[in-house]
C-alpha cells in the first residue's frame, strides 16, 4: 500500500521504517530539508534503537524514501497520515502545524479525482479531527467529507523503544468519519495481529490523552507521598512502594505466580516526568476543560506536583550539607529518560538551573542528548561544562547526581565514590549498590 506520512520526527519517521518494513510503500515528507538529506542517505535524524537498520533496510528494499515536496510524497497514494508536532503554547495545545498541513492536503485534494484519506497521528485534543483538520480540508479543497477521508490514530509508542512498540503495540486505536478511511485504515494495519478498536475520531483523540493522564497521576501521586517521607524521616518510600505492592490488585498472582505489571514502574518516585508527551499533554486537556467551564481539579494537581518535583533535587542537598555554593557536582543525565536524546521538558533543565542559582560548579554528561541540550537550552548551557567521559571526572566532584539512569552509570560503583554524595534522582539503584558513598534519593532521609 502506497503511504504519504508528513512530520518525520520521533513518530513520522518511526511509523514511516515499521510500516515500510511491513511491506508498505512509505515516503515521509518533512519541512526540514537537512533531515530530507539525511534520511535519504540512511542517516537517522534521531536517537532511537535499531532505527539505522530499519532506515538502510527499507531504503535498501525501496519500501522508503524521504521528500520536502507533498505533492510528490501524495502522487498515486491514497491514505496520508499526519506526524506533525503539537507543542503547548501558555497551556493550550498549538495546532497551526496541523493547520497548515490540512490547508496544504485540501490545496492537493482539490486537485486529484483521487480518493484520499487524511489520517491524523499527532496527539490532538478531542474534537479537532472533526472540526479544524475537517474545515480546513473542506475549505481548501472546495469539496465534502465523504468526497474524501477522515482518521485518527493516535500513538502510543515511547521513545527508548519505540520500534518494538510500534511493531507490538497493546492495541491500535482506528478512529473514523467515513466507512472508505476505516477499510483503508484496516489494509494498512492488516499485517498487525493485535486488537485494533473503532470508533470516531474524537473518541479516539480521548483515549490518547486519558492514557497519557492516568500514567501521569501514578507519577505524582508517588511523588507527592515520597516527599511526605522526605519531610517525616526514618522512612523509605521504596520500602513503603514495596509493601503497597504486595496487594493482589497491583501484583496479581498467576497460576501461583506473582506478576509485577508494568505499571508498578511508574511508581518509583523521582524527580518528576518530562518529555514531549505527559506534560503538554496534560496541559492541553486542562485548557480544553477550562475552556468548557471545567475545572480540571485532578489534572492541576498532578501537574502541579510535577512543576515542583524536580527542585526537590537541591532542596534535599540544601537540606542535607547546607549551601551548594563553589560544590563541584557531576551530574549525570540530560534526556528526559534513557535510550533517548529527547531533552524536551527534561527534569534535568530545572536541577541544572537550580545548580546554577546556587553558584555549583556544574559538569553534566549524557550519552547522547548533550548537542540537543546545548541546542535547546542555551542560556543554562552557557553555565554548564558538558564533559564526555564522566568516569574520568567522578573523583574531583563533590555531588554526583544520576538525573537519567543510562544504563552505562551503574558502573559509577566501579569509581573512586568513597565519602561522595551520590543524590539518586530517579530511584534507580538500591542504596546498598553504593555502599562506601552517602546515597541519597527522593522519598528517603536519614
Ligand atoms: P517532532 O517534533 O519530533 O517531529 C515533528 C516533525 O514535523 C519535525 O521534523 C518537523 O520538521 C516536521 N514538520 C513540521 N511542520 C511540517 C510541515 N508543514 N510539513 C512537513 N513536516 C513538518 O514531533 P514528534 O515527537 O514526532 O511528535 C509528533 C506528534 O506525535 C505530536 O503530536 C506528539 O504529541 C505525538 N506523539 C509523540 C510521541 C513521542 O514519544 N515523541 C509519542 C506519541 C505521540
Amino acid at each position: 500500500m502506497k503511504v504519504a506520512i508528513i512530520g518525520t520526527g520521533y513518530v513520522g519517521l518511526v511509523s514511516g521504517v515499521c510500516l515500510a518494513s511491513k511491506g508498505h510503500d512509505v515516503t515521509c515528507v518533512d519541512i526540514n530539508l537537512e533531515v530530507v538529506k539525511k534520511l535519504n542517505h540512511g542517516i537517522p535524524t534521531i536517537y532511537e534503537k535499531d532505527i539505522e537498520s530499519h532506515l538502510k533496510k527499507s531504503i535498501e528494499d525501496n519500501k522508503f524514501r524521504a521528500t520536502n515536496n507533498l505533492d510528490e510524497a501524495l502522487n498515486l497514494t491514497s491514505i496520508v497520515i499526519i506526524a506533525v508536532s503539537t507543542p503547548s503554547s501558555n497551556g493550550s495545545i498549538d495546532l497551526s502545524y496541523i493547520k497548515k498541513v490540512c490547508q496544504e492536503l485540501g490545496r492537493y485534494i482539490a486537485k486529484t479525482d483521487r480518493f484520499i484519506a487524511v489520517v491524523v497521528k499527532s496527539t490532538v485534543v478531542p474534537g479537532t479531527t472533526d472540526t479544524l483538520v475537517r474545515e480546513e480540508l473542506e475549505k481548501n479543497s472546495l469539496k465534502k467529507l465523504g468526497e474524501f477521508g477522515l482518521g485518527m490514530n493516535p500513538e502510543f509508542l515511547r521513545e527508548g523503544n519505540a520500534i518494538a512498540d510500534f511493531n507490538n503495540p497493546d492495541r491500535i486505536i482506528l478512529g473514523y468519519e467515513t466507512d472508505k478511511t476505516l477499510s483503508l485504515m484496516k489494509e494498512l494495519y492488516e499485517p498487525w495481529n493485535v486488537k485494533k478498536i473503532t470508533v470516531n475520531t474524537r473518541t479516539a483523540e480521548l483515549i490518547k490523552y486519558v492514557n497519557n493522564t492516568l500514567l501521569a497521576t501514578q507519577v505524582s501521586t508517588v511523588n507527592e507521598i515520597a516527599n511526605l517521607a522526605s519531610s517525616l524521616g526514618g522512612i523509605d518510600i521504596m520500602e513503603v512502594i514495596k509493601g503497597v505492592h504486595l496487594d493482589k490488585r497491583w501484583s496479581p498472582i498467576i497460576d501461583n505466580v506473582r506478576t509485577y505489571p508494568e505499571i508498578l514502574k511508574y511508581h518509583i518516585p523521582g524527580c518528576g516526568f518530562g518529555g514531549s508527551c505527559f506534560p503538554k499533554d496534560l496541559e492541553a486537556l486542562r485548557y480544553q476543560g477550562n475552556f468548557l467551564g471545567l475545572k480540571m481539579n485532578m489534572i492541576n494537581a498532578v501537574l502541579d506536583v510535577n512543576k515542583e518535583q524536580p527542585h526537590q533535587v537541591v532542596k534535599m542537598l540544601e537540606s542535607d550539607i547546607g549551601s551548594l555554593s563553589k560544590k563541584k557536582i557531576l551530574m549525570l543525565g540530560l534526556a528526559f529518560k534513557p535510550e533517548t536524546d529527547d531533552v524536551r521538558e527534561s527534569p534535568a533543565i530545572k536541577i541544572l538551573s537550580d545548580l546554577i542559582d546556587k553558584h555549583a560548579f556544574v559538569k553534566a554528561h549524557d550519552p547522547v542528548a548533550i548537542e540537543n541540550f546545548k541546542n535547546n537550552m542555551k542560556t543554562i548551557s552557557k553555565e554548564v561544562n558538558f564533559i564526555n567521559n564522566w568516569r574520568e571526572n567522578v573523583a574531583e566532584s563533590d555531588i554526583i547526581i544520576i538525573a537519567t539512569p543510562w544504563m552505562e552509570y551503574s558502573s559509577l560503583a566501579d569509581c573512586e565514590i568513597k565519602g561522595k554524595i551520590i543524590f539518586d534522582a530517579k530511584r534507580a539503584f538500591s542504596p546498598e549498590y553504593f555502599n562506601s558513598a552517602i546515597y541519597r534519593s527522593i522519598g528517603m532521609r536519614v
